[in-house]
């Protein structure tokens, strides 16, 4: 740095470490690239597995945001494209793979044109006016559909392929778009609050299924209660139905032993006098988030009532999202207006062991429970991944009704028509848009080296198609153009233009970066009374790269 005189101004603290220009942005592209490099050979159903080790844990994956989350990535160019993963699964729920690919390579190509002095601005316009037109020749290209069943079972289909769980597909499929249809007219984040999971290890993967309304995995408190009610009424107690503890603590003393027996009494006067206050507003089943005692345990089976303990504040959650119950805090206060219905309250052995409440035939059915059977933790593990990413695809499809074909046919749409508008561009943004269309390609590309066949010449193959529609995609097992509809290969359009935007904004983020500047920490500095040169300065740390 030079000041108006030519004598260097010093403007960072001593210890700042800093990288200026080109230095600073190959830097960040090479971190960018290594992060899309490591999960480029999961992509498309051919694609390889990740083994994460986290301690003694190990999970096997396919699903790209779930490796880049288990990675402990600590660059912050780096966290940023894992960001742009993260987006990706908010949005959308499938497609993260392809989103950090195309963020890598739109790096990777725009340091090809760095290095050709293309100023870093320019670079960033031509992406993002290539971005936006590819916006445009997705929704061009993408296909009405009505929510019909075979339409969303393929949907759900493409999105699971390749993820391990092959002999799982039919019948992950089938319920994924089950369940997505019971929640669709929902508000909400439908997945997280309306859909709950329920893994039981060991069984077979067809006695998996779906019910409308939600599994606790709890039994009754009491054999002594019934098994099952019909026309539940359902009262959600934040609190216990308990004894308080006596212990020497108690404010109350206690010398005899009648005392403390009248003293007993009394508390169960109390308890069932809560037992009363609910049968008396109607209610006849009641979920705990704490305990149950004895008491109450007797008062409710005398009563024909079930009780359930320890319920976790989820399932709390979404009982009275689906009942219709609120959550009541003191038993004293309930009213019939708290309690929300059920059909039937049922416990029932899921599996060889495992005995669960199934609460049914919800008025508001807002929620909905699946029971996933699977060899291994591990392998129901990635069951639950794929179904999260078939209900996310599939319930988007159900809403937004448009579809594209897969296999990469939308990217090399994409770049024909990059390609075309850029020879139309003076200038050169030209030279960007041109490598916003390279770095699309990088989909059919990298699917067709997964499969184990020459990138290069199954993009040759595609391009020649390129008049024939827009519907050709990789073949998978041929390594040849096939039509992707005709195939069932579909994909939701929204998969694909989020994408796009994802990994144009993190691309443009990273090249408007051309200082990168390790600041000090506060805490650093000299402490009051300790002279300064008492104090060594320390190093500070440099991303690692
Ligand atoms: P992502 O995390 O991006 O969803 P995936 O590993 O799920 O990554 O791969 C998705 C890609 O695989 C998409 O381009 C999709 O069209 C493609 N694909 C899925 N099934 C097939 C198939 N049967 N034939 C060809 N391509 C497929
Ligand atoms: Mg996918």
């Amino acid at each position: 740095m030079a000041g108006l005189s030519g004598v260097p101004i010093i403007i960072l603290k001593e210890g700042s470490k800093r990288e200026t220009g080109k230095d600073a942005q190959h830097k960040n592209i090479l971190a960018a690239k290594a992060v899309a490099e490591s999960v480029r050979t999961t992509l498309g159903p051919k694609g390889m597995d990740k083994m994460l080790i986290s301690g003694e844990e190990a999970t096997i994956t396919n699903d790209g945001a779930t490796i880049l989350r288990e990675m402990d990535i600590e660059h912050p160019v780096a966290k940023m494209i894992v960001e742009v993963a993260r987006a990706q699964d908010d949005e959308i729920g499938d497609g993260t793979t392809t989103a950090v690919i195309i963020a890598g390579k739109l790096l990777e190509k725009a340091e090809a044109l760095l290095d050709q002095d293309v100023h870093p601005t320019v670079i960033v316009q031509g992406y993002k006016q290539a971005a936006a037109r590819a916006q445009k020749v997705l929704a061009d290209m993408a296909i009405d559909v009505s929510d019909d069943g075979s339409t969303l079972l393929k949907i759900a289909r493409t999105a699971m392929r390749g993820k391990g769980i092959e002999n799982a597909m039919d019948k992950l499929a089938a319920i994924s778009v089950e369940a997505a249809r019971a929640v669709a007219g929902f508000e909400g984040k439908d997945i997280e609050e309306n859909i709950k999971t329920v893994m039981i290890p060991g069984g077979k993967i067809d006695d998996s299924f779906m019910i409308q309304g939600i599994v606790i995995e709890k039994e009754r408190t009491s054999l002594e209660m019934p098994k099952r009610i019909e026309n539940a009424r359902i009262m959600l107690l934040e609190g216990t139905l308990e004894l308080k503890k006596l212990d020497t603590d108690a404010k109350i003393t206690i010398t005899e032993a009648k005392n403390l027996a009248g003293f007993k009494e009394g508390e169960e006067q109390v308890i069932k006098s809560q037992v009363d206050a609910i049968a008396a507003a109607g209610g006849n089943v009641v979920f705990c988030e704490k305990g149950i005692g004895v008491a109450a345990q007797n008062y409710l089976a005398k009563r024909g009532m079930i009780g359930v303990r320890r319920v976790s504040r989820e399932d709390m959650k979404m009982l009275a999202l689906a009942s219709g119950a609120r959550l009541v805090g003191d038993v004293m206060t309930v009213t019939s207006k708290d309690l929300g219905s059920a059909a039937l309250v049922e416990e029932r052995k899921v599996g060889k062991e495992k005995k669960m409440l199934f609460v049914e035939g919800c008025p508001k059915a807002k929620a909905v429970s699946i029971i996933l059977h699977g060899v291994s933790e591990q392998f129901l593990e990635e069951m639950e991944r794929a179904l999260d990413d078939a209900l996310n695809v599939v319930l988007d499809v159900i809403r937004s009704k448009k579809i594209v074909p897969g296999g990469g046919a939308p990217e090399m749409r994409v770049a024909e028509n990059l390609r075309q508008y850029a020879s139309t561009l003076e200038g050169r943004e030209q030279l960007a848009v041109r490598a916003f269309a390279d770095a699309v390609e990088a989909i059919p590309f990298t699917l067709a080296e997964n499969s184990g066949f020459d990138p290069l010449d199954c993009l040759a193959a595609l391009r020649a198609k390129s008049g024939q529609g827009s519907g050709f995609g990789l073949n998978i097992s041929s390594g040849q153009p096939s039509d992707m509809l005709a195939e069932g290969v579909v994909e939701p359009l929204k998969v694909k233009t989020q994408a796009i935007k994802s990994a144009t904004e993190a691309a443009t983020m990273v090249l408007r970066v051309d200082d990168v500047i390790a600041a000090k920490r506060e805490e650093m500095a000299p402490k009051p009374g300790q002279s300064p040169h008492d104090y060594t300065m320390p190093q500070m740390p440099m991303p690692h790269y």
